[in-house]
């Protein structure tokens, strides 16, 4: 990203591109060729396995037939997968787990879900019990800040704020 050397460009679609030649080539088409020890042929695409176009290390590189490549990106096969917030079950595409897509690794019925599932996590990552939001609210209103309320139960600040704010309306 903005990094320039000499002969490496990035093309518009994010892939590297070596110069050279006429028009260049794409590092990666490059690099896959090399482990292969022939050209590609037409049916063949190279993937990136971690999904980032310019991380061309030969082991993020994989060749597969184009028809295979495709159906990894546009997965038709839906799955079943609990909300990581109430539970309902959902139909979704394997790659919405993907970290570009979630990242928690999770799936939520909708934006509310999702954004009570994020309130609702502390420095542990795990969601407050009942029990434990009374005693955060009990030491709320006894005259702790938030600063303080995290550090005894633990959680980070941002979660606390959250939860007294929200608790309170
Ligand atoms: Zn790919
Ligand atoms: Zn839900």
């Amino acid at each position: 990203m903005g990094r320039k050397s000499k002969g490496r460009r990035l093309h518009s679609a994010g892939y590297v591109v070596l110069s050279g030649g006429r028009h260049g080539r794409y590092e990666h088409r490059v690099v896959a060729e090399a482990i292969l020890g022939r050209p590609l042929l037409p049916n063949e695409d190279v993937h990136h396995q971690d999904e980032n176009k310019q991380n061309n290390d030969p082991s993020n590189l994989e060749v597969l037939l184009k028809p295979d490549h495709t159906r990894l990106h546009h997965p038709k096969q839906v799955v079943s997968l609990p909300c990581g917030q109430c539970g309902t079950m959902l139909q979704v595409y394997p790659c919405k787990l993907l970290p570009k897509y979630s990242k928690s690794g999770k799936v939520f019925c909708n934006n509310h879900c999702a954004g009570l599932f994020n309130n609702s996590r502390g420095v542990r990552g795990k969601p407050f019990d009942p029990a434990e939001k009374t005693d955060i609210l009990a030491a709320f209103s006894s005259g702790l800040n938030f600063n303080q309320i995290a550090k005894r139960f633990n959680r980070s600040r941002e979660s606390i704020r959250t939860l007294v704010l929200r608790e309170r309306k």
